[in-house]
């Protein structure tokens, strides 16, 4: 699948469509979940055009790479939920390709925490 240059996420970091900002750093923006999940959830994203983590992951710069990793960290202390911070901890998810139920073409990390989250997964029925 192409990257679409017109999802959702590229026109928010083009700025077409209003977020919620947490942080910014160089490569990366980070943002509020419209439709939140938990206390905090944040998306963060990188400012590149990378379908999903497949794409970023082979073809990313270890700049984008890292700064991404360190906006995650930021969001993260910004929200309140790093336990450096006094938080209680997070969940990064990410969902890459259809069997993940990905939504939005452009790669992103949910973070997500400001209360206990539950288990990872739980077993469901295939296909459902
Ligand atoms: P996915 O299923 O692709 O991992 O998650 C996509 C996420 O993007 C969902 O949690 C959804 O609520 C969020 N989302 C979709 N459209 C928008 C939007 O226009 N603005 C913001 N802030 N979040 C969005």
């Amino acid at each position: 699948m192409a990257y679409d240059t017109n999802n959702i996420f590229a026109r928010i970091v083009r700025g077409e469509i209003p977020c919620k900002k947490v942080c910014e750093s160089a490569h990366t923006l980070a943002f509020e979940d419209i439709n939140p999940q938990a206390p905090v959830h944040v998306l963060v994203i990188p400012k590149g055009p990378y379908l999903n983590h497949e794409a970023f992951a082979a073809n990313a710069s270890d700049a984008e790479i890292a700064d991404f990793h360190r906006t995650i960290l930021e969001a993260a202390r910004k929200t309140g939920v790093a336990e450096g911070e006094g938080g209680n901890g997070y969940r990064l998810i990410t969902n890459s390709g259809p069997d993940a139920h990905q939504e939005v073409p452009h790669y992103h990390v949910h973070v997500v925490g400001g209360a206990p989250v539950g288990r990872m997964l739980s077993r469901r029925r295939e296909g459902a």
